[in-house]
């Protein structure tokens, strides 16, 4: 903050405040606010009848509270003089960022000093992540239990939602079963759609688990039958780029480059307009964070980053692919936390 030339760091529930201070606060409608100044002990001003849970949490700093029809932003004002340069969480509710803007007269975002901090795993929050990959790594292991000719992707989407949290998840963030045709649109969630015998079908799942990681894997099944010769050959080649992406990864190198090496298989076998978004996301309290893997980011990796190798391939209106696991940097090399084999599994 003082390189940044900021004065103080406002931030409101979310994950940033979650990260910085272990309090995970219902974003509700009354002012919670910590309150970070450059040169002073930091201060949560929280609504009374909060007080309590913000207490429970074992946020270690000075709470203000404040009463029903209390000003809250004079709390914040008390800690912080106006002429202040004050930086907001890039999530911030647009009614909180203008009062402050009122009050201020230099209100900018927080989110790259936040970041700095979050893409930079600490050994405790690698083995967090360690731990929700495996979780997830359970839930695809019994995905023959739920995944058939004959089944909606909504009742097999069901299914998956309840081991999710069943292997040690404390809640479900997404559940993405595209079969067929639905497979060629990477953020599809569940629809009607009966599966059918020879359909390939996507499946892209995570949860939270209780210690507020995220955890985030695709893997790739056909229902019985035979998959198109088509789509057989594209993954061949998704399950190279993604092979070629988890051995170039390394402290060192850059994240487009990581990009670069599997976008380049890709083009080489004809499918380069296929592979239509970018190679991954950092993940950490929230599953889509810096660093991004994409062209234009130059950023260099570092041990402890944390992020998805994710390339896919999709044919609009036939099929679709992806392969997904999340990565560290390791001081010198890549820890790949999903171990499920990556290849077609039948079912
Ligand atoms: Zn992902
Ligand atoms: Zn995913």
């Amino acid at each position: 903050m003082a390189v940044q030339g900021l004065d103080a760091l406002l931030v409101t529930p979310g994950a940033d405040l979650r990260y910085l201070s272990g309090y995970h606060a219902k974003p509700l409608e009354r002012l919670t606010c910590l309150v970070v100044p450059a040169d002073a002990d930091a201060v949560l001003v929280v609504p009374a009848l909060e007080r309590a849970a913000a207490e429970a949490a074992g946020v270690e700093v000075d709470l203000r509270t404040w009463g029903e029809t209390d000003d809250p932003y004079a709390l914040v004002s008390d800690v912080v003089p106006a002429s202040a340069t004050v930086a907001v969480d890039n999530q911030m509710w647009a009614e909180r960022v203008l009062a402050l803007q009122q009050r201020f007269d230099d209100v900018r975002l927080a989110g790259p000093i936040v970041s700095e901090l979050r893409m930079r795993k600490t050994p405790e929050e690698v083995d967090a992540l360690r731990e929700a990959g495996a979780a997830i790594d359970r839930v695809h292991a019994r995905m023959g239990e739920w995944l058939r000719p004959g089944r909606t992707e909504r009742e097999v989407g069901a299914d998956v939602a309840r081991a999710i949290v069943e292997e040690g998840h404390e809640q479900v963030d997404f559940v993405i079963v595209g079969s067929g045709p639905n497979g060629a649109s990477p953020h599809h969630e569940v629809s009607d759609r009966v599966i059918e015998v020879g359909d390939p079908v996507v499946v892209d799942i995570g949860g939270t688990t209780p210690a507020g990681y995220c955890s985030d894997s695709t893997r790739n099944y056909l229902a019985g039958g035979a998959a198109p010769a088509e789509y057989l050959a594209a993954y061949e080649v998704l399950e190279e780029a993604q092979r070629v992406q988890r051995e170039h990864a390394r402290p060192g190198v850059t994240a487009e480059s990581v990009d670069a090496v599997g976008r380049q298989v890709i083009a080489d076998a004809g499918l380069g307009d296929l592979f239509i978004h970018r190679t991954g996301h950092g993940i950490g309290q929230e599953t889509h964070e810096e660093p991004y893997i994409v062209d234009g980011n130059d950023l260099v990796l570092e041990p402890g980053m944390a992020f998805s190798i994710e390339p896919g391939v999709y044919h609009e209106g036939r099929f679709g692919a992806r392969i997904e696991d999340i990565a560290v940097c390791t001081e010198d090399g890549l820890e790949v936390l999903n171990r499920r084999p990556r290849g077609l599994v039948v079912l």
